[in-house]
């Protein structure tokens, strides 16, 4: 069994490249935005308001919220292959996600960074919006919401590259090369 964090900034594809690994080679996606995302559509949530205004304006949720939700998932997915997108976005996060993986007597396979210009993200970024049918649009693409998400990983999610530089296991593609390009540097990487 695998255990693979994506990493790279809003905007890089890593969704794209987690759907590719589920659809096709029996990868688990656990996005920490999609279980927010659930979590605010749920009617008695605790903190589905709290979590709501943050990700409209693009600030982490705090990480007591999103580690309770990851973590239950992680036991859950004991025999699978994961694919971690979207988490850890900060240093405590990775380490709370090692100690998490050792209980279970695992640890992660590799970290995968998808390396993306911060120039050219803001027009990938504006595609997105013209492209998505308004009923479809996530209420955080906006590009007042995208710069600040940008910020937010340059500050507090970057670090993590060299945590798991020091954790010899970081691997990074060069998320400027076509969807398939990605995919295919991705698949050498974790086979
Ligand atoms: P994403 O779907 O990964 O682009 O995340 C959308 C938004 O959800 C982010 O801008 C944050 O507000 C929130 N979010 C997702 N993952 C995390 C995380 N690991 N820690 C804190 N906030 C998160």
């Amino acid at each position: 069994m695998k255990r693979i964090v994506l990493l790279g900034p809003p905007g890089c594809g890593k969704g794209t490249q987690s759907k590719i690994l589920v659809d096709n080679y029996e990868y688990v996606q656990l996005s920490t935005g999609d279980l927010l995302r659930n979590e605010v559509q749920k009617e008695n949530s605790k903190y589905g308001n709290e979590i709501k205004e943050l990700m409209q304006i693009g600030e982490l949720v705090p990480d007591t919220i999103v580690i309770s939700l990851i973590i239950e998932r992680i036991s859950e997915l004991n025999n699978s292959n994961i694919i971690f997108d979207g988490f850890p976005r900060n240093i405590n996060q990775a380490e709370v996600l090692d100690d998490a993986l050792k209980k279970i007597s695992v640890s992660l396979d590799n970290a995968i960074l998808i390396d993306v210009e911060f120039a050219i993200l803001e027009e990938r970024i504006k595609k997105r919006i013209s492209e998505s049918k308004t009923n479809e649009q996530r209420t955080d693409d906006n590009l007042e919401t995208l710069l600040n998400r940008i910020e937010i990983y340059k500050n507090l999610t970057l670090p993590i590259v060299n945590y798991y530089e020091k954790h010899s296991i970081l691997n990074k593609v060069d998320g400027m090369n076509s969807v398939e390009n990605v995919n295919q540097e991705i698949l050498k990487i974790i086979s």
